[in-house]
């Protein structure tokens, strides 16, 4: 229901946490986070965010590259393991997704075909090993394989991806679920909407419907699925 991402020089867990805690008001049942740091860490807890921070207290959350989720559960009851971030099968990547794939039972049962293993009733997780699989059959980018796999899908969507292998990217894209980017100096910040963004910086992208974007902190690329770059609209926000 909420998404959150941060790539930079700041500790991205604070900053994605307090993010979590301002999208809170949209409701949610479950949270979670994704870092990268020479790995990939993914926690994640059913209930409150509150939860999700009491269950890491002494963990290793330290990394300037992360995503983070809150969930209202559409595919797969509210529980632990359905929370988001999803990992991947291969385990090098992770994501978030906030909607709904409406085709995700054909896909999945393709994957399934294929001896993929679930260890989630979710529909985003069904996109994740479709992307992954895409990505080993073609032998391409985690952006490419993203690209194509979009191409199929049938639903609404705002995903966010992170990889071990990529270690200051955060891929993005939307369809129908929102997207705003705030762009810092050396940093930038992803969120459903901007209000875990404004005390950072008030100079957003609004990201389109069929756009992806590949952010890093010095770079905001922007293209359609078509792989044309397009030019970011930056807006400044106007809030008190
Ligand atoms: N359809 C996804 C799920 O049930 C995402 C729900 C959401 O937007 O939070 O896990």
């Amino acid at each position: 229901c909420g998404i959150v991402g941060y790539t930079g020089p700041r500790e991205a867990y604070p900053v994605i946490l307090k993010g979590l805690k301002r999208l809170e008001y949209r409701g949610y049942d479950s949270s979670g986070v994704a870092l990268v740091n020479s790995e990939l860490k993914v926690y994640k807890k059913k209930g409150k965010v509150s939860e999700l921070e009491e269950s890491v207290v002494g963990k290793d959350m330290h990394a300037h590259v992360g995503i983070g989720h809150t969930r209202w559960a559409t595919h797969g009851e509210p529980s632990d393991r359905n929370a988001h971030p999803h990992q991947s099968a291969g385990g090098s990547f992770a994501m978030i997704h906030n909607g709904i794939i409406e085709n995700y039972a054909s896909i999945k049962q393709e994957l399934v075909n294929k001896g993929y293993q679930f260890k989630s009733d979710t529909d985003t997780e069904v996109l994740l090993n479709f992307i992954e699989d895409i990505k080993q059959n073609n032998n391409c980018t985690l952006e490419q394989a993203l690209r194509i796999a979009l191409k199929r899908v049938v639903g609404a969507y705002c995903v966010l991806l992170v990889d071990k292998d990529d270690p200051e990217t955060i891929i993005a894209a939307r369809k129908g679920s929102p997207l705003v980017i705030g762009i810092g100096k050396g940093e930038h910040f992803l969120a459903s909407d901007a209000s875990p963004i404004v005390e950072y910086t008030k100079e957003v992208v609004y990201v389109n419907d069929y756009e992806i974007a590949i952010v890093r902190p010095d770079e905001l690329i922007l293209k359609n699925l078509g792989n044309e770059k397009q030019t970011p609209f930056i807006q400044k926000l106007d809030m008190e």
